[in-house]
């Protein structure tokens, strides 16, 4: 096995054998540009060394060898001579980038007496002793493990000493000295001195970088961004050039486009008189990249063409790496810049006018997770932030207020234009009110499906939830965030993007649906196959659904229009009847309500379809807890309602079959509200009417005689009527039920607790963390769908229902369906729409364009990558 290739050789793979940078620097190479001499070894020589328990493979030191004096031809140098040595660098690169993870050495192949050497043959000793020095700091690192700090604090005495501040103003008398500092600390931390031999230093910095792979840090980087354990490093060994040889050489990094706006122009930072990681490592403040048009003009004019070259080749936007040594440009890296949503959208939009790529690269080129980001204000990411306290990220987006401990005074400082956060133990559909006014809800208790982020959600509000560090102290008006008190009144921000709180308000930044935006989503939207509505239970969000591209809605709950402020009581009266009459009379009271609340539906969303689900919650959710029971009727009902386990209990369309009347309402509200919009604006509305929780062919055929003959009995409107696909008993008979329905509509959360036997309040933050921690699982199966288990569940269902009924409406309503993974997997199904929260839904356009794009090989996507 071969394990060395030279830059301008052949090797027979790319990135996962050579390494992102090695990749990089083979292709420059090969593209004419001037890159330094060099070759890398594979990524297979770190694998075999690591699978023989840290034994280099056979022949690999000597193809090094090889390599070394081909180096030596070109350069017209020897490595290790003494007078003019040909220095190196050696720097590691995995096929996936862990930034800080692994380590690079600089000047290797000095030593005591090629010093001297250098420092003579360029007639510039202070660079010599300065290149030496960095080379036992980094060596010291890097192969023996010796603490950086020793190394920066004698640096740091010896500028004491001297009376100077800069590393610059240190000059070659000074630099020895320390040099003599420095070995001495190498040879006691290392316990020898440090190796003398250029080429022992090589075989043993190669090795130490192999090891570095496997160092704690670097696999516990590697957990935290899935990155699997055999990919291995590559390890380059790069001819030096040199960034500190005077006035005309500097060293710097530049982008081929702003990567935080995306405009196109040069952006980026370098250093006259300095090497590597100066620039970054903020030793000296560097200097923005146009001013070297007036130090460095000719190597200015050569960096912007070879930019240009660059993202010619790449097609894409660049972050390179660079250093002039004495007027000449070298390029010693380059790699696709990472950038913000917004740059993401802008240089799409004008790669596609440059002519650069086509419209499906531009949009097989977003990344639809990180377009999240630009549909909630967010924390400004260039803010410093504190993290008191951290919960369930439960809501996205972040919002800063005023600490408000009850709904009452949420709603009445929030009416007075006040920003609060309201923060609850838990909240209840009691607590309504405040959450509408507040900015932003704070939970200490609850999961993900808790009512406060169920609610936050619904209404793209931010929520932090389940933040076990919270305690509150509601009657003195204080609370604790893990080790400090605030008061009621004090400020809070909380990014329920990430389930961070922080005290005191910081900085946001507004979302931005910009032109950029809107352009590349209308183009995805000519590219897929999947329809997307959006899950909306009001008016409001309706709208909002359309504004962000919704084609009808997918779930309409009623639930929340039961426990709106002023309805609440009646539906309380509705649950404490006696007898039918009484819960009928109630029922009279709610109609109308439910009626306007389906008219403002589906005015907002005229010409498109809309699904209503009737009532699925169990009936105790809509009273209070037993100690607040206001009468002894309301304690009674609500023994009677208890139930060991409500998510299984009475729900879902148990409630209508055993209180028909409940749907009766509910449907006769739809009908009037679907004629009473027909007449007003001359366009029927798209009536979808969907009943929940059905697990039986039987259950679904009675509910449908029920809709049909409430609907008899009113006006006449067009309708569908529907189920719920959402227990692994429906998947399996979906042929059955597909008989009496006209569309089904996965609802996977239930079905996913329902077949894993997951309750998902009870798993996330216990047992389910500690299962992903672990690595029983890889991904939450709430997050993104479970496709060997939930997901052959509906292929099942799909296969199954479409058996009996060809032209029957599939779709999925779950949380699931704006989550790019799970988006793609239901266009693999074939299913006929997602539906998702407003705010995801661009995310589940794009997600669908990039999934049918990857299907017809026209570009290839990493969906979720
Ligand atoms: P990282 O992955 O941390 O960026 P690199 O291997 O790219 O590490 O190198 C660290 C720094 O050293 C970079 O600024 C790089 O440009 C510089 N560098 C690496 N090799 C050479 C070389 N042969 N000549 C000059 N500078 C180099
Ligand atoms: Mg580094
Ligand atoms: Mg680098």
């Amino acid at each position: 096995m071969r394990y060395v290739y030279g830059f301008e050789e052949e090797a027979p793979g790319g990135r996962e054998l050579l390494g992102g940078k090695g990749v990089g620097l083979a292709e420059m190479t090969a593209l004419d540009l001037p890159v330094p001499a060099g070759f890398t070894i594979t990524t297979d020589a770190c694998r075999a060394y690591t699978a023989a328990g840290r034994q280099v493979p056979d022949g690999l030191d000597e193809e090094v060898d090889e390599h070394i004096v081909a180096l030596e031809e070109r350069a017209g140098k020897q490595f290790g001579d003494p007078h003019d040595p040909l220095l190196v660098s050696v720097r590691s690169g995995a096929a996936i980038s862990m930034p800080g993870m692994m380590d690079t050495i600089l000047n290797l192949g000095l030593g005591d007496v090629a010093v001297a050497g250098l420092a003579e043959s360029t007639g510039n000793p202070r660079f010599a002793y300065d290149s030496y020095r960095r080379l036992l700091q980094m060596y010291g690192e890097v192969v023996e493990g010796i603490d950086g700090h020793h190394f920066e604090n004698a640096l740091a005495e010896l500028k004491r000493e001297r009376g100077v501040t800069q590393d610059l103003d240190l000059d070659a008398d000074d630099l020895r000295e320390l040099i003599a500092t420095f070995e001495q600390i190498f040879a006691q931390d290392a316990g020898a001195p440090f190796p003398q031999d250029a080429r022992e230093q090589l075989r043993r910095a190669y090795r130490a970088v192999f090891d570095s792979w496997d160092t704690p840090r670097a696999q516990v980087y590697r957990r935290t961004y899935e990155i699997p354990d055999d990919l291995g490093t590559a390890c380059n060994v790069v001819q030096m050039v040199f960034g500190n040889r005077g006035e005309r050489s500097a060293t710097g990094v530049c982008f081929t486009r702003d990567p935080s706006t995306g405009e196109a122009r040069l952006y980026g930072e370098f250093l006259v008189n300095a090497q590597g990681e100066d620039v970054v490592a903020g030793i000296r403040t560097p200097e923005p990249i146009e001013r070297m048009r007036d130090v460095l003009p000719d190597a200015y004019d050569e960096l912007v063409t070879t930019l240009e070259r660059l993202e010619e080749h790449y097609r894409d936007l660049q972050d390179i790496e660079f250093t002039v040594e004495e007027g000449t440009l070298y390029l010693l890296q380059t790699r696709t810049g990472k950038r913000t949503a917004r740059a993401s959208l802008r240089a799409a939009v004008d790669m596609v006018d440059e002519e650069l790529i086509t419209r499906e690269e531009a949009v097989a080129r977003i990344d639809p997770a990180q377009l999240d980001q630009l549909l909630h204000p967010m924390i400004d990411p260039d803010a410093t932030v504190v993290v008191a306290a951290e919960g369930l990220n439960a809501s996205p987006g972040a919002a800063s207020g005023a600490i408000v401990l009850d709904a009452d005074t949420a709603e009445e400082r929030g009416r007075a234009g006040d920003d609060v956060i309201l923060v609850r133990w838990e909240t209840t559909p009691d607590d309504i009110h405040g959450v509408i006014h507040a900015k932003g809800i704070l939970t200490a208790h609850g999961g993900m499906t808790s009512h406060a982020a169920v609610v936050a959600r619904g209404m793209g509000k931010p929520c932090v939830a389940g933040c076990d560090t919270l305690h509150i102290d509601a009657t003195a008006g204080v609370i604790r965030l893990g080790e400090q008190e605030l008061s009621e009144g004090d400020v809070i921000t909380i990014d329920g993007g990430t389930g961070r709180v922080i005290i005191g308000s910081v900085p946001l930044v507004a979302p931005s649906i910009d032109e950029n935006f809107r352009t590349v989503l209308g183009w995805a939207d000519g590219m897929r196959r999947l329809g997307v509505r959006a899950n909306a239970d009001t008016p409001e969000d309706a709208a909002k659904a359309r504004e962000f591209g919704a084609e009808g809605i997918g779930l309409c709950r009623t639930e929340h229009m039961f426990m709106a402020p002023g309805r609440l009581p009646v539906v309380q009266r509705m649950i404490l009847a006696d007898a039918e009459p009484e819960r009928r009379a109630a029922l009279d009271d709610l109609l109308p309500m439910q009626q306007a609340d389906f008219e403002g539906i589906f005015e907002a969303m005229r010409g498109l379809p809309v699904i209503i689900r009737l009532l699925d919650p169990p009936l105790h959710e809509f009273l209070p807890s037993l100690e607040e029971a206001t009468s002894d009727a309301m304690r009674t009902r609500i023994r009677q309602l208890h139930e060991a386990n409500p998510m299984l209990g009475s729900r879902g369309c148990r409630l209508g079959l055993q209180f028909p009347e409940i749907y009766e309402m509910q449907v006769r509200a739809i009908v009037r509200a679907a004629r009473a919009v027909a007449d007003r604006t001359g366009e029927p509305p798209l009536v979808e009417i969907m009943h929940p929780l059905v697990g039986f062919r039987e259950e679904l055929r009675r509910l449908r005689e029920l809709t049909e003959a409430v609907a008899q009995e009113e006006p006449s409107v067009a309708y569908l009527c529907g189920t719920m696909i959402e227990l692994p008993r429906a998947c399996i008979r979906a042929d059955e039920i597909a008989e009496v329905a006209d569309f089904c509509s996965f609802g996977t959360n239930d079905l996913t607790q329902t077949a894993l036997g997951f309750s998902r309040d009870d798993a996330e933050g216990k047992f389910l963390t500690h299962y992903l921690e672990d690595g029983v699982l890889d991904a939450n199966p709430f997050e993104t769908i479970d496709q060997d288990g939930v997901g052959d569940l509906m292929r099942i269902a799909v296969e199954r229902a479409r058996g009996t009924k060809p032209e029957i409406k599939l779709g999925i309503c779950g949380e699931h369906g704006g989550e790019p993974r799970s988006v793609a997997f239901c266009h693999e199904l074939g299913l006929d729409y997602v539906s998702c929260s407003p705010y995801r839904v661009p995310v589940a356009r794009l997600a669908a364009a990039q999934v049918a794009l990857a299907e017809a090989g026209v570009v290839a996507v990493a969906i979720g990558g």
